[in-house]
């Protein structure tokens, strides 16, 4: 499947569950619109999106997200000033609490207590509110080469500009995220493991941040979760098409990891997605959405890695 473009509507608020009219909607959004103080010092300023709601069975944020932006720079906007607004657009029903530009300034558009609208359809570790369960960070890049024709908030008919390339993410901005990520996961207790990007909740969909992103300087805060990727070489590996007690082998470590798969003993297209999620995040040197005996083995390092509540060691 083709991942859609960044910051699209199916990210929004009646993507994971609910809904509510139209008009009463619009209304209760304007009356929610207000400025709030930021929850975090890092903070550099506050631009209140209508865009959030209730957090669903009285839920507090146990995991983090994090996002690319995809959008262009344009109309006079940086790149980071035109999310903004998007975010903050009623009828884009897209938010998140955090926008980091590429210079390291931090904007909070929503308030952590609240559920804001960027994870959209997916699952991770069973739960598949996962807006009601995150607080998301948008990170102001171009993102991978856009498949869209035009940006989200383009007027009808207008293209997509030309795309710059996928670009490393700039020191000050990593730092930033960095520095934020670590103030948030240690006010709000949330556990290495529990870290992710957009593709790790929504393979099929997603590809943000992307295998570019510097998880390692997040880990080396003490913010989620890597280890040394084991060295890509020959060996068995298993690939689109495959079925058998391995691939269900594979299938069921990717989903004790957390990833939304079933294990069905078939290499299907959504194993493949997944794989390429687990590689763009922890064995990115190469994205294929080939299960090699490289990704294979940074799976189960993964895996050791993660204590169960109960304190008993590692699952490998
Ligand atoms: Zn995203």
């Amino acid at each position: 499947m083709r991942p859609a473009a960044q910051l699209d509507r199916r990210d929004g608020p009646e993507a994971a569950a609910g809904s509510q009219a139209a008009a009463s909607a619009s209304r209760s959004r304007a009356e929610q619109r207000f400025a709030f103080l930021p929850d975090s010092d890092l903070v550099d300023a506050v631009v209140a999106s209508p865009n959030h709601g209730e957090r669903r069975g009285g839920r507090t944020p146990d995991l983090l997200l994090l996002h690319y932006t995809g959008m262009p720079a344009g109309r006079g906007l940086t790149m980071a000033e035109r999310a903004i607004r998007w975010l903050c657009a009623s009828e884009s029903e897209v938010s998140c609490h955090y926008v980091v530009d590429e210079h390291g300034t931090v904007t909070q558009l929503v308030p952590e207590a609240r559920r804001a609208w960027h994870a959209g359809a997916g699952s991770w570790a069973g739960e598949t509110d996962i807006n009601s369960v995150s607080i998301g960070i948008e990170i102001a890049h171009p993102g991978h080469p856009w498949d869209l024709a035009r940006a989200p908030d383009a007027a009808p008919g207008e293209p997509a500009p030309e795309h710059p390339g996928y670009l490393p993410f700039p020191e000050a901005q990593v730092a930033a995220v960095a520095a934020l990520s670590r103030d948030i996961v240690s006010r709000h207790g949330i556990r290495p493991e529990r870290v992710l990007a957009h593709s790790d909740i929504a393979p099929s969909r997603k590809r943000d941040p992307g295998e570019g992103f510097p998880w390692a300087r997040l880990a080396a805060q003490g913010v989620g979760l890597v280890v040394e990727p084991a060295q890509i070489a020959g060996g068995r590996f298993f690939t689109l098409g495959d079925a058998g007690r391995p691939v269900e082998a594979l299938q069921v470590m990717l989903g004790l990891l957390g990833y939304g798969i079933a294990a069905t003993g078939t290499f299907d297209q959504a194993t493949a997605d997944v794989v390429t999620a687990f590689q763009r995040h922890w064995r990115p040197a190469r994205v294929d959405g080939v299960a090699d005996a490289s990704t294979m083995t940074t799976l189960h390092r993964l895996l050791g890695r993660i204590a169960p509540a109960d304190g008993q060691g590692g699952l490998a």
